[in-house]
């Protein structure tokens, strides 16, 4: 069997950015299990994956843009202290989930703090970075007719509900 939409696949995987640091690694824990074709993962390495077999293991290297996007300096703003309200203590590199004006859930970053002043980026983490995944293609199977409907896999390593 191979990689195509609508499989459910199981991967090890590390990823490093072009310095050369792990960003994040399935290494000693569970395969990461995602549902190819569905956006599950980012494009480039969905893409990659397209047509291998168990047992494969790759080197995939995505560029920004078919990774989590070029860098936008227009995601970045000014807001006020008072719009963190019920935060007790603001520090730069903070997360907040914050919704976009097209209602998508986005994380937003403190960069710099100024006195009323919060300087907030919008970017995902990995904006603009070049991606380096090791992967090793560890099972595939058909997904159920559910799962497809989802666009999500069930069961080890997916969603419970
Ligand atoms: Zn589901």
């Amino acid at each position: 069997m191979l990689i195509a939409a609508n499989k459910a696949v199981s991967i090890d995987y590390t990823l490093t950015n072009d310095a050369g640091e792990v960003i994040d690694s399935s290494a000693g824990g569970a395969p990461l299990v995602y549902l190819q074709g569905a956006g599950n993962i980012i494009p480039g390495l969905e893409k990659a994956l397209e047509g291998q077999a168990v047992g494969a293991e790759l080197k995939v290297c995505v560029e920004p843009e078919d990774a989590y996007g070029e860098y936008a300096a227009e995601l970045v703003s000014t807001l006020s202290r008072s719009m963190f309200e019920g935060v007790d203590e603001l520090e730069v590199g903070m997360q907040f989930h914050a919704s976009a004006p097209d209602g998508q859930m986005q994380i937003v970053t403190i960069r710099d703090l100024d006195g009323d002043d919060v300087t907030v980026d919008g970017n995902h983490p990995l904006a603009g970075q070049r991606l380096t995944f090791d992967v090793k293609i560890v099972a595939i199977r058909d997904a159920s007719e559910e799962e497809i409907a989802h666009g999500h896999v069930h069961g080890e390593g997916g969603h419970h509900h």
